[in-house]
């Protein structure tokens, strides 16, 4: 036996129950995982609240991340051996001690990172990847407006859209924030609970605008994102962190300038195992060669995965936050 956290209904942060489960042995193609740190995600509260269906039958393991040793392997498997240290950014079920793993989705971690910074930026990191290189390519050229800079996906994209040239835009929810944002390379930032980001946006650029918004704010901020591009300009709508975008009129986005909106999710840019090898490279070159700065997580017990939760979904969190299964 060992312990996990479990969803038997959603809901609050109540609905997070640390109890006693059975892990078993790995099947074919999978392998045991002993977690040292999980990620904790934005998607989690998601699963947790109900705003995303059950990722599994009822009761779920939640979780997308998470670092760890392999402490068995299936029959079937070739790259991968008892003892590795590897993390995956994915398949729920990471709140837990111990889990079962399919080992197509592992990518080994590389010396020179830790497991509780490895388990912070897998999923944000492999996302912040994505919406830059492969969404939009961003260029020397691009002007990019970046919601939520400070927070968990916001911290690695600003460095990585400044690494690759662009002139970078961030808002955050608090003078801290802002300040932090600063720091990751942001030319400019607003605070968006002070500040009107749209006519700020149009000061900043003299009118011209943004090529491209990324927006994980979702519901609070979607009509503003669109008013802050240019014509032929790209919305990215990637998270809800503050509800769902309401369905809007297709017209909408010709009456505010020919624009571009798409609704990415990570699973689609790194379903094959050669795209995810290749992408968790990239962005482990990116963090070993100092472009992209991790700092050092905020850290909860796995017991306090509800803590965790509340902390992240009241806009408590800066950066990344990972979960410790023993302590
Ligand atoms: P963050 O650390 O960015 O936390 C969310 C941040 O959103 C908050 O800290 C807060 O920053 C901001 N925010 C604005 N309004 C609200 C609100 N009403 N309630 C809560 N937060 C609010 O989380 P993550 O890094 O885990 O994820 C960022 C976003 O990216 C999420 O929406 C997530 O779902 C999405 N995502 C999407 C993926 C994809 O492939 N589509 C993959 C990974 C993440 P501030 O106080 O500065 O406003």
């Amino acid at each position: 036996m060992t312990r996990a956290i479990r969803i038997h209904a959603q809901g609050g942060p109540e609905a997070l129950r640390f109890e006693a489960v059975e892990v078993g042995a790995p099947g074919p193609g999978e392998v045991r995982l002993r977690h040292t740190a999980i990620g904790l995600n934005f998607i989690d509260v998601y699963h947790r609240s109900g705003l995303y269906p059950p990722p599994q039958p009822l009761p779920f393991v939640p979780g997308s991340e998470g670092v760890g040793i392999v402490e068995a392997v299936g029959e079937g498997i070739a790259d991968i051996k008892v003892g590795d240290r590897v993390g995956y950014a994915g398949p729920t079920g990471a709140y837990s001690e111990e889990r079962i793993i399919t080992a197509e989705r592992l990518v080994p971690v590389p010396d020179g990172i830790d497991d509780a910074i490895a388990a912070s930026v897998l999923l944000k990191g492999l996302t912040a990847r994505y919406l830059l290189r492969q969404t939009y390519v961003v260029t020397p050229q691009t002007v990019l407006l970046f919601h939520a800079a400070a927070g968990g996906v916001g911290s690695i994209a600003c460095q990585w859209a400044a690494a690759l040239g662009a002139t970078v835009i961030g808002t955050a929810g608090s003078a801290q924030k802002a300040a932090r944002a600063h720091t990751l390379g942001c030319d400019h930032v607003i605070n968006y609970r002070e500040e009107d980001f749209v006519q700020r946006v149009t000061d900043i650029t003299d009118g011209a605008k943004c090529d491209v918004v990324y927006d994980s704010v979702g519901k609070d901020t979607f009509i503003g994102s669109l008013d802050c591009l240019k014509p032929r300009g790209m919305l990215v709508s990637f998270g809800n962190s503050s509800g769902a975008v309401p369905p809007f009129e297709m017209n909408l986005l010709q009456r505010k300038g020919s624009l571009y909106a798409t609704r990415p999710t990570l699973g689609h840019y790194v379903a094959k195992r050669s795209e995810l090898l290749d992408a968790a490279a990239d962005l482990f070159e990116m963090i070993l060669s100092g472009k992209v700065r991790i700092d050092a997580p905020e850290r909860f017990p796995l017991a306090d995965a509800a803590k965790a939760q509340t902390a992240l979904e009241t806009r408590r969190t800066q950066g990344s936050v990972v979960l410790i299964p023993h302590h």
